[in-house]
């Protein structure tokens, strides 16, 4: 982590200085903001710490609910969602007081005794298989109440509006705030009022009013099928209590997940088809009903529910928006936008809707910063429909397969290995990695792929250990990032560095050009070097100025751009080796929601300004 550089720091240095509007941010709820987002779950508090890192947009957070949550519906959160944790500055946390998933095990009917269940197999979960960060269960209200403090810590001190309630909104052709929004302020007996807004983030839930206020609908249909679930104390002599668990009885299927603390646990029970025109009656199920049905489900276990700490019956439902913005033609920039649960909903298993909603978040959030502080065209707004309307298609094909795996019956089943097999075939995709945005004015083409097979063009960038030449540590390259909105630019060395060199002379003019004179010189751009050789082989004062960049009031030098390849007694792999790179050196760019853009041999300096001139705007 890295402070200092602006002065002394005596205190907490996650608490950034307030600046622009952060500082003497008004307390009430002005008449005109920039960003107002509706609705403080995943999406919209990712958001507002997103928003949090560009203090020179006003943006305010409304919320119905008259404080923080208390109690979350999602649990399970994907590796990609703890790479993202990790770049708002709480991973480490987090994990530290989540249910750690290292195991997903597999109960069916005993062969000998089929009113029985026996463990049928035990698989290792996939999460450190496939990233470097674990698969967690943790409270959706603690994941709110990270991104409530990286909100309120970053340079915007954006706090969430709470009991304020979004009514309706007009979108006007003209005007320099374009969206006037209806809203409630205190209640149902609450003053309405009138906020105009440049942009409006719909993250308010799968019945969402922006959603309704667009012309937005939901498309797809409820699935005729039940579940209760309940976070339950007990006792028990299940021995899997506190291992991940899919159980297919012949009385009924369980999803069972431990939670955080040692002792909670959450349990979706399968209540089985719902009737023709029921009207939804299977939602007052009552609770003594659904611990009943678990405790048959079970047998010959028992349960002893000692508390619930929360319980619900739902229906699954399989539903994507028809549009993800309110721009209905092509004649015009999109004002308003939905984000998670407003434009799709699915079944909670897969434990996917908290995870997917976050990372619509956060591909909406650097898009509106850098379009509203000038940085970038309209035009790139339009690429958050286009980027997330596949993606939540991908996320209902899953859950959908998914969801009537789990519902089977066992006489449905004919090998008891399918459902593990099928667990961790597919798990890249759960895990939040499978996502790829196509060719786009953020995407670069691929027609340079092979210089960085290890970095597949449009998918998050995976991160790998090297070693910092500066002092000589172990690294992951990819934890450097944070969310602060920056573009990054990895300029991976040729084996002399000679290209490296030339390349680094032919660029800074280019990143010159977007980078605003009166800020630091990497404000837009973090270029790192990655040199071939071993971190003692040569001197970091011989690398380029361009990876020494002289920072803040004391123009301090930022030693920390600066890495190297060749193993060494704390980081025992190679980047290029890992990552398939070409050793004739290699140009990665990474956009600031962390997903590779563009691939680049070091000699096409033309290529990447052609890049960056079609979706930044120089200063003036
Ligand atoms: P929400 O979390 O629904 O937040 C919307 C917010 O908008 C709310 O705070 C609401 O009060 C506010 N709001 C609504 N209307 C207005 C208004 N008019 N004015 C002002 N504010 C308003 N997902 C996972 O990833 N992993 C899981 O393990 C998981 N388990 C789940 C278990 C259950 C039982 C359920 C029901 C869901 C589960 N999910 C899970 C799904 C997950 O909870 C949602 O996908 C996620 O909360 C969606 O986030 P969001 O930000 O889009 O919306």
């Amino acid at each position: 982590m890295q402070f200092h550089h602006h002065g002394y720091v005596s205190g907490e240095p996650r608490v950034l200085p307030a600046q622009g509007t952060g500082v003497d941010r008004p307390a009430d709820l002005p008449d005109e903001t920039d960003v107002l987002i509706v609705g403080s779950g995943p999406a919209g508090m990712l958001l507002a710490a997103q928003m949090s890192q560009f203090p020179d947009v006003r943006t305010r957070l409304i919320e119905r609910r008259d404080g923080r949550l208390v109690l979350g519906q999602a649990d399970g959160i994907q590796p990609r969602s703890v790479e993202t944790f990790q770049a708002f500055g709480f991973a480490e946390r987090i994990v530290a007081e989540a249910y750690n998933i290292g195991w997903m095990n597999f109960w069916g009917p005993d062969p000998e005794n089929p009113g029985n269940i026996v463990r049928t197999s035990r698989t290792e979960d996939y999460g450190f298989k496939i990233s470097e960060f674990p698969h967690l269960i943790v409270n959706q209200a603690r994941v709110l109440d990270y991104f409530a403090e990286a909100a309120h810590h970053g340079p915007g001190r954006i706090v969430p509006d709470y009991g304020v309630e979004f009514l309706g909104l007009t979108v006007h052709d003209t005007g320099e705030y374009p969206v006037e929004v209806r809203v409630r302020c205190g209640g149902d007996d609450g003053e309405e009022r009138t906020i105009r807004a440049k942009y409006v983030a719909g993250c308010d839930g799968a019945r969402s009013g922006v959603r309704e206020a667009i012309g937005r609908t939901h498309v797809g249909a409820m699935a005729a099928h039940a579940w209760g679930v309940m976070d339950v104390l007990v006792n028990t002599d299940f021995p899997d209590w506190r291992t991940k668990c899919a159980i297919n009885a012949e009385a009924g299927n369980i999803l069972h997940i431990p939670r955080e603390g040692g002792y909670l646990s959450r349990m979706y029970i399968d209540l089985g088809e719902v009737a023709d025109g029921d009207n939804r009656q299977v939602r007052h199920t009552p609770l003594e009903a659904v611990i009943q049905k678990a405790n048959d489900i079970l047998h010959p276990y028992t349960i002893d529910v000692k508390e619930v700490a929360w319980h619900s019956v739902y229906e699954v439902g399989h539903r994507v928006t028809d549009g993800f913005d309110d721009a209905l033609d092509a004649d015009r920039h999109p004002r308003v936008f939905l984000t998670g649960d407003a434009c799709h909903t699915h079944s909670a298993k897969a434990g996917q809707g908290m995870n997917v909603s976050m990372q619509d978040g956060f591909n909406l959030g650097w898009k509106l910063g850098h379009v509203l502080t000038g940085r970038a065209p309209e035009e790139l707004l339009s690429t958050y429909a286009s980027e997330r309307r596949p993606v939540a298609q991908q996320l209902i094909d899953f859950d959908r397969e998914w969801s009537s795996l789990m519902a089977r019956k066992p006489e449905e089943i004919s090998d008891p290995q399918d459902l593990a097999t099928y667990y961790l075939a597919t798990a890249e995709f759960p895990s939040g990695f499978m996502t790829q945005y196509e060719p786009s004015m953020i995407v670069a083409g691929d027609a340079h792929q092979a210089l960085a097979a290890g970095f597949p063009l449009g998918r998050r960038f995976k991160s790998a250990e090297v070693t910092r030449v500066g002092d000589g540590n172990a690294v992951h390259l990819g934890h450097h990032a944070r969310a602060d909105g920056r573009w990054r630019v990895y300029a991976f060395a040729d084996r002399d560095a000679v290209g490296l060199a030339s390349w680094a002379d032919a660029v800074a003019p280019l990143f010159a050009r977007y980078t605003p004179a009166d800020g630091d010189v990497d404000a837009v751009f973090d270029v790192k070097a990655i040199y071939q050789q071993g971190f003692d082989e040569f001197e970091i004062t011989d690398a380029p100025e361009l990876f020494l960049p002289k920072v803040g009031p004391h123009a301090l030098t930022d030693w920390e751009k600066v890495y190297a390849a060749t193993p060494s007694a704390w980081c025992r792999t190679d980047i290029f080796d890992e990552r398939e790179l070409s050793r004739d050196g290699v140009v990665v760019v990474v956009r600031p929601d962390q997903y590779v853009a563009a691939i680049l041999p070091l000699d096409a300096v033309d290529e990447l300004g052609a890049f960056f001139a079609g979706n930044l705007l120089p200063t003036s």
